[in-house]
């Protein structure tokens, strides 16, 4: 009985229910017919136990049964692992209004009148199950969404201005304290919980959207519940419900990520070993100094201290009882400075001290009397004793230089001349002793020569697409090939370049020779830009020149900036990377994690791609945190619609970890390092 222009079914099962033997056996014919397979049962006990046996995707369930009626067993199957979700279309009698009422209150997806129209049973069906397959998509579709909001710590608010009352969705609803369903809390309690000194902050910021139109965002320190504190990243948006303004956003709970930076902070800025300020730090400090200096008039000194021959020290020692020497000295010399000066542990064997006052450079004074006499005693490592020596060089501001570079270097000469002397020595430096040449002003005609003789070479390292390790692009990276030091990295060279101007030359020959030698690859090449560069109003028109002119493909042009960039400026940001996108170039983010790292600020740009930064990657094997990190990343990152791109991959475990969180590509080591076009080209043909 198989009717022509009938809808085929695809196998699913169907079950039918009904005590009348000759109900089923028709629909049994005409759903067969058209592809379904059915099951049955000739009442509700026996639906129920067909039910759990063969699973079936929907249920046709007559009403009127004996011993357990439809609705009964429809009450029943819902309750049933399987069953909650499962269509079930109640055979009802035309006239029979009240059961159709009772049949809905019992679970039932839907009805079909007796007696049953043959033509459009199957028909109804297919309806059926093809809603309740939109239906399962979006409940997955939510399912994923919540999860990544849960990974990312991450909620939406609205504030009700009838009510006067926040509301918060999500699981951070529960750990802040919000409540679950009792409608958020009061305006007045929300703000009591933030710290005191950011209410105001908080408020403006609210009042400030609310009036402008324009979207804003703050962080705030908030008392959640269990009187645990979170640093909150609030967005701000105003919108409208039922013709009311109302304001609106997401939350998100970066309390980790802050405690994380502080520690990252404090591991870039301190020695592990004695937890005095390092190299970066110290920097830091003598350039404070002397602002402090130059507003107080008063002057300090820079003294270095090099141990003598400690590398031998530690070599018959071991290294264990090599770093117990340091940290006692770097204890002694501690105790020789006042609270308000600087002791540092600028390399292995070297420390600088910061020390206030004024000095009789003839000869040394009380302070620095002290210091040396850190040297006296010896000091007990393992089974021996052992003296160590040091050669002292000290410079004074403002007497010998008013900067970091002159002050250092000075300091520096004197230290060479006390070195060439035994025993515990000190030296001020005196004019004689040169050591003038600044390194900056030396780098900087030496790049200035390296540009007219063309000594600058582009490397190439490759990406790789990690879903079937195609070549996806490369990465142009610079580099310098010096006359005598030989090919110097972009982190030493390119800071100079841009503070003196000259970035820009460079930058452009540097894309001009990737587009030459690139022309015609199949895959992306990516370049980097600097934020000067991207700021510069120009930026455009260059970058679209050179594309012409060397006829590459602009949609094979990719440029990396920070996000840096986007926030400094975002209006003329937001008009750069618009017009950058309608030329075909893409955008990518590089560096993602180290800076601001907020993705609602990302939303605001069509940018293309995102790069966690490779720090995240190559400790991403053992490092939750860093997982962490990395999969919401890669979460919202696709949320968003971008590519992303793991850069740092050393270790097979990482490469594994980010295929298995779903990241699109991989740059590292691992895979290659930067190398000139000749070998990229021997590289890729060996693939
Ligand atoms: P970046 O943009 O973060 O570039 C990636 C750096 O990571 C490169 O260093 C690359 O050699 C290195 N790298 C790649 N894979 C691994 C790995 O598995 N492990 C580790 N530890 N490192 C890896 P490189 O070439 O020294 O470049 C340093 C930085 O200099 C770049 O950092 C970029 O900010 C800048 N730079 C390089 N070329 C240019 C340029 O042409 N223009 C501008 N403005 N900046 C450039
Ligand atoms: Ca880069
Ligand atoms: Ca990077």
């Amino acid at each position: 009985m198989i009717m022509n222009g009938t809808p085929q079914g695809a196998g699913e099962t169907v079950l039918v229910v009904d005590d009348e033997t000759v109900t089923r056996t028709m629909v049994r014919q005409i759903l067969e017919g058209s592809g379904y397979r059915v099951v049955e049962g000739d009442d509700g006990e026996s639906a129920l136990d067909v039910f759990s046996r063969s699973s079936p995707h929907i249920v046709l369930m007559d009403v009127r049964m004996p011993t357990m009626d439809g609705f009964e067993a429809c009450r029943r199957l819902r309750a049933i692992p399987g069953g909650e979700h499962v269509p079930i279309l109640m055979l009802t009698s035309l006239d029979d209004v009240v059961s159709v009422r009772i049949a809905f209150d019992s679970g039932a997806t839907d009805f079909i009148t007796k007696p049953i129209n043959w033509e459009l049973l199957a028909e109804r069906i297919r309806y059926a199950l093809r809603s309740r397959a939109r239906d399962v998509q979006l409940r997955e579709s939510e399912q994923r969404l919540a999860h990544a909001q849960h990974l990312a710590r991450l909620g939406r608010w609205r504030y009700d201005f009838d009510a006067r009352r926040i509301e918060l969705s999500g699981t951070l609803s529960r750990e802040l304290g919000f409540g679950d369903a009792d409608g958020g809390i009061s305006l007045a309690d929300m703000v009591r919980r933030v710290q005191p000194g950011e209410r105001r902050v908080l408020m403006d910021r609210l009042r400030e959207v609310f009036r402008s139109t324009r979207s804003g965002e703050v962080e705030v320190q908030l008392l959640g519940s269990g009187g645990r504190i979170f640093t909150l990243h609030l967005w701000v948006e105003r919108t409208e419900r039922d013709g009311q303004p109302a304001l609106e956003g997401t939350v998100q709970d970066v309390t980790e990520r802050i405690a994380a930076e502080a520690r990252a902070s404090y591991h870039a800025h301190y020695d592990r070993l004695t937890d005095l300020p390092n190299r970066v730090l110290f920097w830091d400090r003598l350039s404070q100094a002397i602002g402090e200096a130059r507003r107080n008039r008063s002057c300090f000194a820079v003294i270095l201290i090099d141990l003598d021959r400690f590398a031998g020290l530690n070599a018959s020692l071991g290294h264990a009882n090599g770093d117990r020497v340091l940290k006692i000295l770097a204890n002694r010399l501690g105790d020789a400075i006042r609270s308000s000066e600087t002791l540092s542990r600028i390399a292995g064997d070297e420390f600088a001290v910061i020390q206030w006052g004024p000095e009789d450079e003839a000869a040394p004074g009380q302070q620095l009397t002290r210091l040396l006499d850190s040297f006296n005693e010896p000091i007990r490592a393992g089974e021996t004793e052992v003296n160590v020596s040091a050669s002292i060089g000290i410079a004074f501001y403002p007497g010998d230089g008013g900067d970091v570079d002159t002050l250092l270097s000075h300091a520096d000469a004197a230290r060479a001349h006390a070195k060439r002397r035994p025993g515990v020595t000190y030296q001020f430096y005196t004019p004689a002793m040169g050591g003038d040449v600044r390194d900056r002003l030396a780098t900087e005609r030496a790049l200035r020569r390296g540009i007219a003789d063309e000594a600058f070479v582009v490397h190439y390292q490759p990406l790789v697409s990690l879903a079937d390790g195609a070549v996806w692009g490369v990465e142009v990276l610079l580099r310098w090939e010096h006359p005598e030091l030989g090919t110097v990295m972009p982190d030493e060279f390119i800071p100079v370049l841009e503070e003196s101007g000259l970035l820009e030359v460079v930058g452009d020959w540097t894309i001009r020779r990737a587009c030459e030698e690139m022309r015609d690859r199949d895959f992306m090449v990516s370049v980097n830009l600097s934020p000067v560069q991207f700021s510069r109003p120009d930026l455009v028109d260059r970058v679209l020149g050179i594309v012409e002119e060397t006829g590459f493909p602009a949609r094979h042009l990719q440029l990396e900036i920070t996000e840096n960039v986007l926030i400094d400026d975002p209006e003329a940001a937001a008009e750069t990377v618009g017009r950058l996108r309608d030329a075909g170039v893409k955008i990518a983010i590089d560096d993602f994690g180290t800076g601001f790292s907020s993705l609602s600020y990302l939303k605001l740009y069509d940018t293309d791609v995102l790069k966690i930064d490779r720090s995240f990657i190559t400790e991403l094997e053992g490092v939750p945190a860093n997982q962490a990190i990395v999969r919401s990343t890669i979460t919202l990152g696709h949320d968003l619609g971008m590519q992303i791109i793991g850069e740092g991959v050393e270790g097979e475990g990482a490469l594994e970890m980010l295929r298995r969180m779903g990241c699109d590509v991989a740059q590292g080591y691992l895979i290659a390092r930067p190398v000139a076009e000749r070998e990229l080209s021997a590289w890729l043909a060996e693939r």
